[in-house]
């Protein structure tokens, strides 16, 4: 059987060869503790984190001295909501669930109200509501740059004109945006931004959450006071080191990979579009990011398509799955989907390494499960559909 194709670029991205090839480096051959201050192994270390806090910096004109590491964007948003500890935060209700759990972790332990914003039916904010409930007042505004279902790129510098207009610190999670959009740390008034290796071509493990100056956060991770005592535990130099790299290629790549990659996801769409008429595109199709599409097909269970497909071809439901149920995607619940559309959702992510037959491919793949699956039902009934 020949590869499964993969487009599923929001959940991960595969590394980049030129980014492993560092990694390689420093797990292998400068694979000294960067705590070690009596030898040259840890004289190295020091030097490659130091590159790579500028390589990521110059991607998000931050200062070097802003940046920690982490493993990841779930842990550096964990770290500024319960590092802050904000006793009333604005949350968007399309946020991830790293960031909406937090939230109502705390808000459970009576540590914290959390007030919603509100969104449209694209997902879009409302933001005469999120200008009134600033103007109320807020110790934390948390909003993503980019949005890891339907795509929505938000408005992060106007964003942050109203959270500095009310003196809200503004945490933004950039996992989706840093890397495939530009994002400017210092001059959009953002207070926390969060970046995820995994999603820019980088291993998985490693992020960085970027602070500003003059802001302290309590750490999660007590121990031997690493990084400035926020997050203690040896740093995992080769993951920073693929991380920098990676931030360097994306400064000088990502304009043209991600205009060739609007390319191929617009030729999915027209393909997926001329085929299948019903279909419906879902989110900001105005503003969102250059590998989404995100559809749904109204009376075909996306549970049905990725039954059919799994083997071929490597799409998303964006469903949440916990030990026994599926539950539907909580982004599309706030956008106020009919069940409909939320039942036949599938998130298609194109990315730097997708290849022009595979788009082709991957559109016959899904365009054959819906017809086969019609076929289906007009013997079956709608009950039978998951089980075929
Ligand atoms: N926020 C968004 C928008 C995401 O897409 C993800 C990853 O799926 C996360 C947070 C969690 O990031 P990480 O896997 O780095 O913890």
């Amino acid at each position: 059987m020949s590869n499964p194709i993969y487009l599923d670029y929001h959940s991960t991205t595969p590394v980049d060869r030129r980014v492993a090839e560092k990694v390689y480096d420093y797990m292998v051959n400068n694979f000294g503790n960067s705590s070690s201050i009596d030898h040259i192994f840890g004289d190295r270390t020091q030097e490659a984190i130091k590159k790579a806090k500028r390589q990521i910096a110059d991607l998000i004109n931050s200062s070097p001295q802003e940046i920690i590491f982490t493993s990841g964007t779930t842990e550096s948003i964990n770290l500024v909501i319960q590092g802050l500890q904000p006793s009333r935060i604005i949350i968007s209700p399309v946020e991830h669930k790293a960031v909406i759990d937090t939230c109502q972790a705390m808000a459970k332990k009576g540590l914290a109200e959390i007030i919603w914003l509100k969104v449209d039916k694209k997902a879009r904010i409302d933001f005469n509501h999120l200008e009134k409930v600033c103007s109320q007042g807020a110790d934390l505004l948390c909003i993503m740059g980019a949005n890891n279902e339907v795509g929505n790129i938000y408005p992060i510098e106007e964003i942050g004109k109203i959270a500095q207009k009310y003196h809200i610190p503004f945490l933004c999670d950039g996992s989706q945006a840093v890397g495939k959009i530009p994002v400017n740390f210092e001059d959009w008034g953002i207070t926390f931004l969060t970046i995820s290796g995994h999603k820019l071509y980088a291993p998985k493990g490693i992020g960085a959450l970027v602070i500003r100056k003059g802001y302290r956060l309590q750490p999660l991770i007590y121990g031997g006071g690493h990084q400035n005592g926020i997050r203690s535990g040896t740093l995992n130099v080769s993951g920073i080191v693929g991380l920098g790299e990676a931030c360097y290629l994306r400064q000088l790549e990502m304009q043209e990979d991600e205009s060739a990659i609007a390319l191929k996801r617009n030729h999915l769409q027209s393909l997926l579009q001329s085929k299948i008429p019903q279909l419906v595109i879902n989110g900001d199709t105005e503003n969102r990011l250059a590998g989404n599409l995100h559809i749904s097909i109204p009376n075909v269970p996306n549970s049905a398509i990725i039954a059919r497909i799994r083997h071929k071809l490597a799409i998303s439901t964006g469903s949440a799955c916990s030990s026994a149920t599926v539950s539907p995607s909580h982004v599309l619940r706030a956008m106020n989907l009919s069940d409909d559309l939320i039942e036949g959702a599938l998130r298609i992510g194109v990315g730097k390494f997708t290849r022009d037959i595979e788009i082709e491919k991957s559109a016959d793949i899904i365009t054959n499960a819906v017809e086969k699956i019609f076929q289906l039902t007009s013997i079956y009934d709608a009950d039978k559909f998951t089980r075929i």
